[in-house]
């Protein structure tokens, strides 16, 4: 049971989302190649190796550094689109973590929240615009409700994955309103979004490091 979301915690959700990315990368790549330019598979494995590399070189002690870290690596290494919004969602969730070694689960709410608000201060997505969104907002509703009905923040993260997961399959039959997707207009219909298998990607990441 975990009552506290912690630097290990952390350290072992953003280490899940490398392996991850760098698993999937052919996965994202195909989807984006169906709607977009092939390359987020790319983005996303190269974004988090060299997020790898910066955490392993300085090892920060405080939420709020370890986020600002990864955050600045992705800004930096990343030219996609996913690379400014996936950045400013950890430095967002970092600002609000604070300089603290753990957080309680309405404090990683609170921080989840803030990351994507600055998604969507960044990229302007609204709910079934097609985008990562699509699979974010969900995780938060049901990592809230678990979170309200009395649950632990493993539970509230493994539903949050089943959200984001849920999320990600129903941006397919979506027409994309945001992003390189939206040019295709109509012909984006019928695919997934590879920003939304990412963050499906980010939550199962999530839910491992709390189980
Ligand atoms: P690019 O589109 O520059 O090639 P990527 O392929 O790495 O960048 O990322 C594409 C993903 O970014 C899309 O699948 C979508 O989920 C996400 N995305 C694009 N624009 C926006 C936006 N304005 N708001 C939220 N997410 C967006
Ligand atoms: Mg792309």
């Amino acid at each position: 049971m975990s009552e506290t979301f912690t630097i290990a915690h952390a350290r072992s959700w953003i280490d899940g989302f490398a392996s991850r990315c760098d698993e999937q990368k052919a996965y994202l790549t195909e989807l984006d190649s169906a709607i977009g330019d092939a390359d987020h598979g790319a983005n996303m494995a190269r974004g988090m190796g060299a997020v790898r590399g910066a955490l392993s070189a300085d090892e920060p002690q405080a939420l709020d550094a370890l986020f600002k870290a990864v955050g600045m690596t992705l800004v930096s290494s990343v030219g996609g689109a996913s690379g400014p919004l996936y950045g400013t969602f950890f430095l967002r969730v970092g600002m609000t973590s604070g300089a603290v070694d753990s957080l309680d689960g309405a404090g990683l709410s609170a921080s989840l929240h803030a990351g994507v608000k600055g998604i969507v201060d960044r990229g302007k997505a609204e709910a079934e615009d097609k985008t990562m969104f699509d699979a974010m907002a969900p995780a938060l509703d049901a990592l809230d409700a678990t979170l309200a009905e009395g649950g632990d923040l493993a539970a509230a993260a493994s539903a949050a994955a089943e959200a984001a997961a849920a999320g990600r399959d129903a941006t397919e039959p979506l027409q994309a309103r945001k992003g390189r997707a939206s040019y295709l207009g109509e012909r984006s219909i019928g695919h997934i979004d590879p920003g939304a298998a990412s963050t499906a990607l980010l939550f199962d990441a999530l839910a491992e490091a709390l189980s």
